[in-house]
């Protein structure tokens, strides 16, 4: 079984077009989280997703936004898209939001936006110190996605051991998952990439062959930062998006 890895979309409807187009016929989605927040296609994402039956978690913007969280959580120029965001929400985009799971549990994978001992506090892991409590919750998974960071890396930790590697994957590869291994895995942001690669970053974990590949997808970033200038979006926020960081 493939599966298309979606994740920190961030309302950036030309980069989740171009991710989608990359997946091309995978047999499910699944993204772990922040489908809103940051940028200019709120609605559209969350109907994209809806309808594409994406197997969703909640990120900290989608928590912000639909309520559940407070907006103090958040720097300035988040608050203010998120604010702008909430005003921008359709009925059914909220309720599409507030639907969403913290953690989703597979057959084959368990999938949270920060990490696992305390899914709502949305904390981030960019260590082997960080990565430390996820692996120790992730009990019988032996592969725990995660987004939140919009960095594209894998932390692997072998059977017996207490440590964990760290591992770049922003220039994409493929990820061989070893039976003796488990494994963090990052794919990176499809709508706000912050690894030095501003193209999006999308997945594929496929259940067969035991691999995680990531790819890079190029899309009109221009057409997305004049349509945020256009709304009146912070500007580091669409100028961030040029260089990926
Ligand atoms: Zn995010």
């Amino acid at each position: 079984m493939r599966h298309g890895i979606i994740s920190d979309v961030h309302s950036n409807l030309e980069a989740l077009e171009a991710a989608l187009d990359a997946l091309g016929d995978v047999d499910v989605l699944i993204s772990p989280g922040d489908v809103v927040g940051y940028g200019p296609n709120p609605n559209e994402c969350c109907e994209i997703l809806r309808e594409r039956q994406v197997i969703t978690v909640m990120g900290n913007h989608d928590a912000v936004v639909a309520g559940r969280m407070p907006l103090d959580w958040f720097n300035l120029f988040a608050r203010e898209a998120a604010n702008w965001t909430q005003e921008q929400l359709t009925a059914e985009s909220r309720e599409f939001l507030e639907s969403l799971p913290m953690v989703h549990r597979g057959e084959t994978f368990v999938m949270v936006h920060g990490s696992l001992p305390a899914p709502e506090r949305f904390e981030y892991i960019t260590s082997p110190r960080e990565a430390r409590p996820t692996f120790a919750e992730m009990s019988t998974s032996d592969l725990c996605l995660i987004g939140h960071t919009h960095v594209a890396e894998l932390y692997f930790q072998k059977a017996g051991e207490l440590w964990s590697s760290q591992v770049s994957m922003s220039a994409g590869g493929t990820i061989d998952l070893k039976t003796d291994s488990t494994y963090i895995i990052n794919c990176g942001s499809v709508g706000q990439p912050r690894d030095f690669n501003p193209l999006a970053a999308v997945g594929i974990f496929d259940t067969e062959a035991r691999t995680v590949e990531i790819r890079r997808v190029e899309y009109p970033i221009q057409v997305t930062q004049r349509k945020m200038q256009e709304a009146d979006l912070p500007e580091p926020l669409w100028r961030r998006l040029q260089h990926g960081a």
